[in-house]
């Protein structure tokens, strides 16, 4: 992203897309993506021109129980990466949310706080008006806005469902945020969240309990200890309303991504990513074949062998796969 804006734009082909994506055009961005979303008819043509330009961002996951603070405090980390002289782009992920696309009022109102920045960018998923997983159309989004140039992606997301925690594992650095209210330690260990936390954060440190769930932390934190060279989760205070300690998390956020480049780690994640990226395609292109197959007439045949009992459906997906049962 060169921040210059160009004048005129052609945002009718890919190729001035791209382009204009690439000089900073934040339409030009929020077209790509939305056709992303859709899965539209030039999704393949759109990720092989941007793949070449992907693989610099660092991405990072925070999430944590609803009201724990996370939309505060993920805005007040951006705010913080901007004065690192970083771009950073937000993906709010929800599952559970009918909308998506830039346009949501939520997104607006978060807009507003770097209102004018052309340095930060928030867009917001929901499950409406797709046909493959979120976190595959959310993994992609991704690669839009890491080709988009941005150092830094925030993975916005709320809960512990199957979607939220296949989102979290597309992520370098993974953040969950607690706070006194969301309950004790032995929760967050029976969410699955202990294994997938490179850092702990407890928000909401103006809360008299919150020293009481660091210190549970802790202590749950030393009954696993890591091995030698193995990264030590650390667990933070912040207070994301005053913007306490949001510095020292860019900090730990940043030691975090330096580990990962010192060791095998980043290029393990780029890796877990890449593959999954490509189980993801050939899930949609299965998924797409075999309901097309079902339409024409000898899936129908096939379909009323299977009700028959003529064929069982280990041999239906034999059949339908080309291969041998
Ligand atoms: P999310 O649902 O996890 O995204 O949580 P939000 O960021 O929407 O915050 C939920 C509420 O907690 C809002 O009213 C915030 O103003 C408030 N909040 C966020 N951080 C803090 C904090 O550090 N201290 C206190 N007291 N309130 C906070």
């Amino acid at each position: 992203m060169t921040g210059s804006m160009e004048t005129s734009v052609d945002l009718t082909s890919l190729d001035g897309l791209v382009t204009a994506m690439r000089g900073g055009h934040r339409l030009a961005l929020s077209r790509l993506i939305t056709k992303v979303e859709n899965r539209s008819a030039d999704l393949t043509a759109i990720m092989t021109r941007l793949y070449p330009m992907t693989g610099g961002a660092q991405l990072i996951g925070i999430t944590g129980p609803p009201g724990a603070g996370k939309s505060t405090l993920v805005d007040r980390l951006a705010a913080q990466y901007r004065q690192r002289g970083k771009r950073v782009a937000i993906v709010a992920v929800d599952p559970s949310s009918p909308f998506t696309g830039g346009a949501i009022l939520g997104d607006r109102i978060r807009m507003q706080a770097h209102s004018g920045d052309p340095g930060v960018y928030i867009r917001s998923l929901g499950t409406r008006g797709k046909h493959g997983g979120l976190s595959h159309s959310t993994k992609e989004v991704v690669m839009v806005l890491d080709a988009a140039g941005f150092d830094v992606i925030l993975i916005e997301t709320a809960g512990v469902g199957q979607t939220e925690l296949e989102v979290l594992r597309l992520a370098q650095t993974v953040v969950v945020v607690l706070v006194p209210e969301s309950g004790d330690s032995i929760q967050v260990m029976k969410a699955g969240l202990m294994e997938i936390a490179d850092l702990f954060v407890v928000n909401k440190s103006d809360r008299p309990e919150s020293d009481k769930l660091v210190r549970e932390l802790h202590t749950m934190l030393s009954l696993v200890m890591p091995g030698e060279g193995d990264w030590h989760q650390p667990v933070l205070k912040t207070e994301a309303v005053r913007d306490q300690g949001v510095a020292a998390l860019c900090d730990a956020l940043e030691s975090h991504q330096d580990f990962l480049t010192r060791t095998e780690g980043r290029k393990i994640k780029t890796l877990e990513f890449l593959k999954s990226e490509v189980l993801d395609i050939l899930t949609e292109r299965l998924n797409l074949s075999v309901k097309k197959a079902f339409q024409t007439s000898s899936g129908v045949d096939l379909l009323n062998d299977l009700v028959a009992r003529k064929v069982n459906p280990y041999e239906a997906a034999s059949l339908l796969s080309g291969q041998t049962p």
